[in-house]
């Protein structure tokens, strides 16, 4: 579904990822992993078309959204731009919320603006999934008047609603205390195993392990491994060794 190839992004002179390449197929876990300021951020917002690359190759279900190699500098169109965004979905760290509108209208909003569904049929979606997530009883507060597990929670049903084939998460559990971590990660469990596919970025190194079919571990803008998480976490690498070390 997604295939991102030969990845190059630079800030201010410094290259930032140095030619990274990453695929995930339907269906599939891939979690990356890796040192603070190794990229990942920056290739999540890159692969959400929020950032653009300034070399290398993206496509989603085989078709080209950028293209920009030796020869050639392709881009697709606005319009298919919009169709690939329709594939996927993206939760924060920061869950993003709007603070003035109540838990269902935030989950309703895209539903409406995006999906063009009327107002009846995204209540119903949006409730649905608000059930699914354990916050039904939640749907008419408002964002502050819940835990950031809570908050977080919300965010992910916002997401699923549009019922993307891939969901992005950009460690999605950081800005949360300790107890309200569990809740959350336990509920992108459950999302395991429904044919969608997920690109989880995270410092949770257990999770990580129990949910992923594939792990890709970056350092310094680059891949310095990639497989399964037996490979990636008895991996003979350096790297590896020390960034994993940290955490025991
Ligand atoms: P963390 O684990 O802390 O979230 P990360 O792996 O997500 O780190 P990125 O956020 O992708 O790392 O940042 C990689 C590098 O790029 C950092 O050195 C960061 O300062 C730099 N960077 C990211 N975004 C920008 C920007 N918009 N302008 C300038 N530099 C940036
Ligand atoms: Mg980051």
């Amino acid at each position: 579904i997604l295939e991102m190839k030969n990845i190059r992004k630079a800030f201010s002179g410094e290259e930032i990822l140095k030619g990274i390449s990453l695929s995930c197929k339907e269906g599939e876990v891939l979690s990356i992993i890796g040192p603070s300021g190794s990229g990942k951020s920056t290739l999540l917002r890159i692969a959400t078309l929020l950032e653009k690359a300034e070399g290398g190759e993206l496509f989603y279900d085989g078709k080209a959204i950028f293209s920009l190699t030796e020869g050639q500098k392709k881009q697709a169109t606005k319009e298919e731009k919009e169709e690939a965004k329709k594939l996927f979905g993206l939760v924060f760290q920061n869950f993003n919320l709007f603070p003035h509108w109540t838990v269902v209208k935030n989950v309703m909003d895209p539903l409406i603006h995006v999906q063009r569904k009327t107002k009846e049929e995204a209540e119903e979606k949006a409730k649905a999934v608000l059930s699914q997530m354990g916050l039904l009883e939640k749907a008419e507060q408002y964002p502050y008047s819940l835990s950031g597990g809570q908050k977080q929670r919300v965010a992910i049903a916002r997401a699923l609603a549009l019922e993307p084939k891939i969901l992005f998460f950009d460690e999605p559990t950081s800005a949360l205390d300790p107890e309200l971590t569990g809740e959350v990660l336990s509920v992108i469990r459950s999302l395991k195993g429904q044919k969608m596919a997920m690109v989880i970025v995270t410092h949770e190194m257990t999770f990580a392990r129990d949910i992923s079919d594939r792990i890709l571990f970056m350092a310094d803008g680059e891949v310095i491994c990639e497989g399964s998480p037996e490979e990636v976490f008895s991996s003979e690498q350096e790297r590896m060794k020390s960034f994993l070390g940290n955490y025991q």
